[in-house]
């Protein structure tokens, strides 16, 4: 640990509103030992300070790090097998996908988050066979992954104990198979299965080894509503409250799951939740494409909190999720990559540009997001979702010295009007990350990975992968390639593709 003075042409140092923020012009951060001691302008702290080292210049610009609020892989669904459709059917397709090294799969990702600024993950963890050993062990490579790259992590293991495959019991679902398919789906979907209440003493054993760590928090994430029984979710509802962490949850994603909620609980999702006393501050609700206007009046008046993953739901044909409702009400909204962005990659700073288009609905008010409500989406917000909290986020004395700093020439040549405001030309033209801290350690500098050999890892990623399927593998593909049909006429059966196609509330429910 040491200290050092970070240099910009501007310090955006916080998001006051949607359309103003705090800015520091020829601004400096001095930080000592990860905590930002001081910021103001350059000449001053240069005069006051004797940093160990320099960053930045006049020629750069200085924010906070982005948090990535939603994280789930490395290696992207579409690279394994996995088309972008309709997600109830993806979920089958992801049955068939290839084993990975956890270590590097998690490196693979996090070299793309850096590079575009991210210096906090929330990782999503899913999808491993139990038993609870074998889940740890899973968790452990991830979360080392993290620590030997430098970044912050606040990671869970995904709780589900229910409807694994489609919206209806495992053994319901099975059972509507032919025979042959029927029993390896069942045998696949056991090898999932761990006791409800292993999933909680696995939470309590990473949180008691990972307490304490500067970059590490354990938290907590029921699936989604359709994963787990309302014991599950109870029980998650008061481990958080017991260890005082964060929940969260994949919620109304499709309308196929709006309708699944109706038909579980004569309510909304949301409605049921709150019954349960899930909703608050604590909880956060990732996607929610399917809020009704009412969903969204209980989400805001009870504080919870929600996660915008706009380029998944445009793969994966969810829809488009009320971000200008949930913005008017005063809905606190995080940005996430889910499994990949609108590029095929991990790219916060596209995805904060999406998000400033996508919600440009018709006309002339004021309700479309501006390039700072969107930026606050990707720093403040995103870190109210983790349990490090106010810690990070924005720039200010006595927080975490997590920082990303981004070339202005890259941004501003051939030419930039002057009368641009600095964090518009940031949202729409800025394309990478020069040099990002995290506790004030340089995990990237110059566009270099400081800790790790980016192309080695990658290049041992590649060798791991370049094997053929093991006999299990591939018959895990045939599977699920077998499966999809079973799927669809599950949903088409049961009714659920009869719903009217409708739109989500966004579209339909706007005051003239
Ligand atoms: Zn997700």
């Amino acid at each position: 640990m040491g200290s050092s003075l970070i240099r910009g042409r501007h310090v955006i140092c916080k998001v006051l509103d949607k359309t103003r923020v705090q800015m520091i012009e020829d601004g400096a951060v001095f930080q000592r030992d990860g905590t930002i001691v001081e910021i103001g302008k350059h000449r001053a702290l240069a005069q006051k300070y004797h940093p160990d080292e320099i960053l930045g210049s006049g020629e750069h610009i200085v924010l906070p790090g982005f948090v990535n609020s939603h994280h789930h892989v490395g290696l992207i669904p579409f690279q394994t097998g996995s088309p972008d459709a309709p997600l109830e059917l993806w979920f089958a397709s992801r049955l068939g996908r290839r084993d990975v090294d956890l270590y590097l799969d998690t490196l693979y990702a996090a070299f793309e988050m850096i590079g575009s600024g991210v210096t906090t993950v929330q990782h999503l963890h899913s999808r491993v066979n139990g038993p609870a050993q074998r889940i740890h062990a899973a968790a452990s490579h991830v979360i080392k992954a993290y620590r030997d790259i430098g970044m912050r992590v606040s990671y869970s293991f995904g709780l589900r104990d229910q409807n694994r495959l489609v919206y209806a019991p495992d053994e319901q679902f099975v059972a509507r198979l032919p025979a042959d398919l029927g029993a390896e789906v069942a045998e696949l979907l056991r090898a999932q299965a761990i006791p409800l209440e292993e999933n909680f003493s696995l939470f309590e054993q990473l949180y008691g080894e990972h307490h304490g760590a500067e970059r590490v928090r354990i938290q907590l994430a029921p699936v989604n509503l359709h994963w787990c029984s309302d014991r599950a979710l109870t029980m998650a509802r008061d481990c958080a409250e017991k260890y005082d962490v964060p929940l969260h949850m994949h919620l109304l994603e499709t309308r196929y799951q709006k309708e699944y909620a109706r038909r579980r609980t004569g309510a909304t999702a949301v409605r049921h939740l709150q019954s349960l006393g899930l909703l608050g501050p604590n909880l956060t609700l990732g996607h929610g494409v399917w809020f009704t206007e009412s969903d969204i009046d209980l989400i805001a008046e009870t504080g919870t909190r929600v996660c915008h993953n706009a380029s998944s739901n445009l793969r994966l044909r969810s829809g488009i999720a009320p971000l200008n409702p949930l913005s008017e009400r005063g809905v606190r909204v995080a940005i996430g990559l889910d499994e990949a962005g609108i590029n095929e990659d991990r790219d916060m700073l596209q995805e904060m540009r999406l998000v400033l288009r996508l919600h440009r609905v018709p006309g002339m008010d004021e309700r479309v997001p501006g390039a700072s409500q969107v930026l606050q989406m990707a720093t403040e917000h995103g870190a109210a979702t983790t349990p490090f909290g106010a810690n990070i986020g924005t720039l200010e004395p006595g927080k975490a010295a997590d920082i990303a700093i981004i070339s202005w020439k890259d941004i501003a040549l051939p030419y930039l009007d002057d009368e641009v405001p600095v964090v518009d030309a940031v949202l729409h033209r800025a394309r990478k990350a020069q040099t990002v801290l995290v506790a004030g350690e340089p995990i990237l500098r110059d566009g270099r990975f400081t800790r790790l050999n980016k192309e080695e890892m990658l290049e041992q990623f590649a060798a791991s992968l370049r094997v053929p399927l093991r006999p299990a593998e591939a018959r895990r593909r045939e599977v699920a390639r077998q499966l999809l049909p079973h799927v669809e006429r599950f949903y088409r059966d049961e009714g659920y593709l009869d719903e009217p196609t409708g739109a989500p509330f966004y579209h339909v429910n706007r005051k003239s």
